[in-house]
């Protein structure tokens, strides 16, 4: 019987960045593949390029490392079997983290953490499934956006505002925002910061 299998871009062992999880060191496995084309994405490489990975082979790869926690990205994960894919990770023990821009209301229970970053268009279904809601922000974010996604925050669901690119307007607009909804939190891209991989 074939093994499943995923389009994988690359995975790779570092530490969170961003988020809640800031400074967790676990593997990051981006799958390939993403229709939004956002014109400030920094994974447009993923997009484009990946190679076809059957379970054994991303097992075996994931076991070269001591981390437990596997993050999966993209690209836009929920376009390929993402249920099958976390199943698998659980199976093997891993906890699960996953990021993903919501446009797609997939089955994620299993995943152990949720991070949903909407984009142009997100599921309502995969906001309430979020543990957490990063919303990047730059100078042209629609704030209006901003007042729906925050109709999510619960207290499962906690709120993230990003700053676009770490550029220091949007930093600034970021603790503009937060300092009027102070329940939210900000989110640096601290990997890009301090130069880790
Ligand atoms: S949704 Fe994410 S991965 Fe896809 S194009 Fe936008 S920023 Fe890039």
């Amino acid at each position: 019987m074939p093994q499943p299998s995923w389009k994988v871009n690359e995975i790779f062992y570092s530490i969170q960045g961003e988020g809640k999880h800031t400074g967790m060191p676990a593997v990051f496995v981006r799958l390939a593949g993403c229709s939004m084309n956002c014109p400030f994405c920094d994974t447009q490489y993923a997009a484009r390029e990946g190679k076809e990975t059957d379970s054994a082979h991303l097992l075996q790869t994931l076991a070269q490392w001591p981390a437990k926690t596997v993050i999966i990205t993209g690209g836009e994960p929920a376009e390929q079997d993402l249920t099958g894919l976390i199943a698998v990770l659980k199976k093997a023990g891993y906890a699960v983290h996953l990021e993903t821009n919501g446009s797609i209301d997939t089955d994620v229970s299993r995943a152990d953490f949720v991070c949903v970053s909407p984009k142009k268009y997100v599921s309502p279904e995969m906001l309430k499934k979020a543990d957490v809601i990063k919303i990047v922000v730059g100078q042209n974010t629609d704030l209006d956006d901003l007042q729906k996604y925050y109709a999510y925050e619960n207290t499962h669901t906690q709120i993230y505002l990003q700053p676009e690119s770490n550029k220091q307007e949007n930093i600034d607009l970021c603790v503009k925002l937060l300092k009027n909804h102070p329940s939210a939190r900000l989110s640096l891209q601290t990997h890009k910061l301090a130069n880790i991989r």
